[in-house]
């Protein structure tokens, strides 16, 4: 690994090529003035800007965006944020997983240059007034069920796109509904930001990484495998022809209904653009999935092509 923190005088390191029982910490920055300083002098070295905007409780999955910055972008800024706004009142905002210190660990080996994690009071003023409202693609599935979520998520990906103003940004296709709404946010106001979707990380038995998985109880993480059971599912029966979206529909809801302690909120196949809904697939749809599993909400998706 490259000693990058050559420079960032006042932040111990260690080299991890020197001794093995220590990794490199990326630079913890709070301050919105900081990270932009940083960000300038790799500005002004020449380096491209990767945003990788996460919410912390870093696993693999937010691991695979990081990496995918740092192979196409001179500097990467981490950002870690539990963004009070894109949660409902009902929603797990409090006991939300915070995890500052292994999520520094985590980011050590991928070589991540700086996590900005901002506080809320500093995202937030007190006087906070503006709000990005979306129609389209965020009104639908999610939009439905966690009212004001998008409105939360569109408003601080805009600000973090202000405060770090990078070429790209890194996004998991485990959300694949946000990633059409950047997308349009991005479109819609002009933003010169390239939207990077990168695939869904898994476990080996196919659940996606996601970092509600830690409030699962072995036997709701064995319901939450039909899941991805039935995202299997639709995709064998797509790939051997089955063009009906109905029946691609039903098969999933008899694939979850084998988890007892399952619930689904919703189930889609539905054009991958517009999620709309469509008779026919004959072009590439989503089929997404929200599920309770216990008190735990999760979501997952793929992508079938005819
Ligand atoms: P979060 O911390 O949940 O807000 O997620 C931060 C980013 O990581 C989002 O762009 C997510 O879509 C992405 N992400 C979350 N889980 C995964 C996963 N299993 N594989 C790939 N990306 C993911």
């Amino acid at each position: 690994m490259m000693l990058k923190a050559v420079g960032w005088a006042e932040r111990p390191f260690t080299h991890s090529s020197m001794n093995p029982s220590f990794s490199f910490s990326p630079r913890l920055v709070t301050k919105l003035d900081e990270v932009r300083a940083a960000i300038a002098a790799a500005r002004r070295d020449g380096k491209t800007i990767g945003l990788v905007p996460t919410m912390g409780a870093l696993h693999a999955g937010h691991l695979s965006l990081v990496k995918r910055s740092r192979q196409e972008c001179g500097f990467t800024v981490t950002t870690i944020f539990v963004n009070p706004t894109q949660f409902g009142p009902r929603e797990d905002f409090a006991r939300y997983p915070r995890t500052l210190q292994t999520d520094l660990a985590l980011l050590g080996p991928t070589g991540a240059d700086v996590v900005f994690a901002p506080e809320a009071g500093d995202v937030y003023g007190p006087q906070h007034a503006t709000y990005v409202e979306m129609h389209g693609v965020a009104e639908p599935w999610e939009g439905r069920c966690r009212p004001g979520h998008f409105r939360g998520v569109a408003t601080v990906v805009l600000k973090l796109f202000n405060m770090v103003a990078p070429d790209r940004a890194y996004f998991g296709q485990k959300d694949y509904q946000q990633s059409l709404v950047i997308r349009r946010l991005v479109a819609d106001l002009d933003l010169p930001i390239e939207v990077c979707v990168c695939p869904t990380v898994r476990e080996p038995d196919g659940l996606a990484l996601s970092s509600r998985n830690v409030y699962l109880s072995p036997a709701e993480r064995e319901d939450a495998l039909a899941i991805g059971r039935a995202l299997r599912r639709a995709a064998e029966l797509v790939q051997s022809g089955q063009r009906e979206a109905a029946a691609v529909a039903e098969a999933m809801r008899a694939v979850l209904a084998t988890a007892p302690g399952l619930r689904v909120e919703y189930l889609a196949v539905v054009d991958a653009e517009t999620l709309q809904a469509i008779a026919t697939i004959d072009r590439t749809v989503l089929a997404a999935i929200a599920a309770f599993v216990g008190p735990t909400r999760l979501i997952d998706n793929t992508l079938l092509s005819p």
